[in-house]
């Protein structure tokens, strides 16, 4: 297999740890609102590199933090009037609902930073120890200027190391100042009641140390990957490895793979600027959260997306073909191997899942390959896609809506005057309905499509 690793900048081959297993950890939500559509972006992109890994028959250990204290819900339990538990739980369950909608498994370790607190103080002692960690008046601070290689990953020189003496308290800056930060903040009158004990003063900790202390935690000094937005390069992941290899003296991660952004009207989308949308506001425009999911897979996760409504819709409206295609063909086909080992490429060349999509169009358009067939091995490339296609039934002999039967009728009148365009227009009318329609010498014959599970309905 073959990644993209930020640390090297290169398309590397994946050597793993221990032969078979692949450790990997993602920066989970912050959980003071609603994630949106830009987070759910990056965490399919995890969801999709452990399936391509599942694939691949590795034994994956995924793990994946939920931030439930940091600067953020601090803030907002304050401004909201409650406790950051009852704030912090109550989005970290919406969350759960939400990755449940758009196909991503459940990651087999969700941690809080809330339940290891210990191990952080435990690791910002030894810092101080090591003597790269130090006090000042309001809080320990890593100390950048003693950090072998700080800054590599982001791409900082280490001239601008030495230009900067300052601290920083804040979890996020800019990266063209970079300044010894925050490990544990001293505990303010701002705080409230969110604080915890250690030899080195009450306080709480800083971001980027919750997410050393437990990726360590959970699988040990070095990853095999650690994953998140390419927002985190600076300062959050730069911080995690700083702090990491300061305390273990080992290499933290060996693959870092990072998502590209996605902008709503080429805007950044991002819960402090107010302009994000979330799940439930594409239902509201009839858009699926698995269309959503179908859409990502469309473009590589390094890129950059844009999100417009027309661009979701026509992916909904290729997923509805897919479902249909699969819903029309019968059952107890072969999985071709030809079209695996493509698949396997194109899964296995840094995860290319736009690749990996055309190909099964190009395998739906096969004229060689009998329906059966096709539809097994579309199957099986969805433990990757997780669009839920194993789970339509066949069609079902459901009543067809008046206005549906409308616009099947319309449909034939035009199709038998030989008016293609408007029929095919109307054909996606009826498909964005839930319903496929198939040209016989009998007649048109309609079915909806029909899912076991609600999340992979359409419309
Ligand atoms: P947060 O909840 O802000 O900590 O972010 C969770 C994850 O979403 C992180 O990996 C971020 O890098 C990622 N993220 C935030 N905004 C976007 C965006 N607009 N597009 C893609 N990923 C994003
Ligand atoms: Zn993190």
């Amino acid at each position: 297999m073959k990644i993209h690793n930020t640390l090297t900048g290169k398309l590397e081959e994946f050597i793993p740890l221990t032969k078979n297993h692949v450790g990997m950890y993602h920066c989970g939500p912050t959980v003071y609102d609603t994630a949106h559509i830009g987070n759910f972006r990056t965490f399919i992109m995890n969801d999709i590199v452990r399936r391509v890994f599942e694939y691949n028959n590795y034994h994956v250990m995924q793990v994946m933090n939920v931030t439930d204290i940091d600067d953020k819900t601090i803030r907002r339990s304050r401004d909201e009037h409650k406790s950051l538990q009852e704030l912090t739980r109550y989005y970290e369950n919406l969350f759960l609902k939400d990755i449940e909608s758009v196909h991503i498994l459940p990651p087999h370790k969700l941690l809080r930073a809330t339940d290891h607190i210990n191990e952080i103080i435990d690791m910002i002692s030894l810092l101080l120890e090591k003597d790269i960690a130090y006090q000042s008046n309001d809080g320990i601070y890593f100390s950048i200027g003693k950090s072998k290689s700080y800054g590599s990953l982001a791409g900082i020189s280490p001239e601008s190391l030495f230009k900067s003496q300052d601290r920083v308290t804040n979890d996020e800056y800019d990266k063209e100042n970079p300044r010894d930060f925050a490990l544990w903040k001293f505990h303010t009158p701002e705080d409230g009641d969110v604080a915890w004990d250690a030899l080195f003063g009450r306080g709480r900790p800083g971001w980027s140390i919750e997410c050393s202390a437990m990726a360590i935690k959970a699988l040990g000094p070095t990853l095999d990957i650690h994953t998140g937005g390419s927002d985190l390069i600076f300062p959050h992941h730069t911080n995690e490895i700083a702090q990491s290899e300061g305390a273990t003296d080992k290499p933290f991660v060996r693959y870092w793979i990072h998502g590209g952004f996605m902008n709503v009207d080429d805007v950044k989308m991002s819960k402090s600027k107010g302009n994000f949308l979330k799940l439930a506001d594409l239902e509201k425009n009839s858009i699926s959260p698995i269309a959503f999911r179908y859409w990502l897979l469309t473009a590589h996760y390094r890129s950059q997306i844009n999100f417009t409504k027309d661009a979701v819709s026509a992916a909904q409206n290729a997923l509805i073909k897919l479902m249909g295609f699969i819903v029309d063909s019968p059952a107890g086909g072969n999985i071709r191997k030809d079209y695996t080992a493509k698949f396997t490429e194109a899964i296995n060349n840094d995860f290319n899942m736009p690749q990996a999509v055309a190909l099964t169009w190009e395998l739906v358009h096969d004229t060689h390959i009998s329906p059966a067939d096709k539809r097994a091995t579309i199957i099986d490339f969805d433990r990757v896609f997780g669009l839920g296609l194993s789970e339509l039934a066949t069609p079902v002999e459901a009543e067809i809506p008046p206005e549906v039967q409308a616009l099947v009728d319309a449909r034939e009148e035009v199709r038998l005057a030989k008016d293609f365009a408007k029929s095919d227009a109307l054909r996606k009318e009826i498909e964005s309905r839930g319903f496929t329609v198939k040209d016989t010498p009998e007649g048109p014959i309609v079915k909806k499509i029909h899912s076991h599970d609600e999340h992979t309905h359409c419309c």
